[in-house]
């Protein structure tokens, strides 16, 4: 079975720009203005209907 990509929302804790990535086809990027690691702010889950 292959692995589902899920996506997910990371922010820089300093500057609060957020980015979507997909894991765990992707690693959590570097802020590009501060260069301080992104942290995950929350996991989307397409799968459900809200
Ligand atoms: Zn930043």
């Amino acid at each position: 079975m292959r692995e589902k990509l899920e996506p997910v929302e990371v922010m820089c804790p300093k500057c609060k720009e957020t980015r979507i990535i997909y894991l765990p086809k992707e690693e959590i990027p570097a802020c590009p203005r501060c260069g301080v690691p992104m942290v995950i702010r929350e996991l989307l889950d397409e799968g459900k209907s809200y």
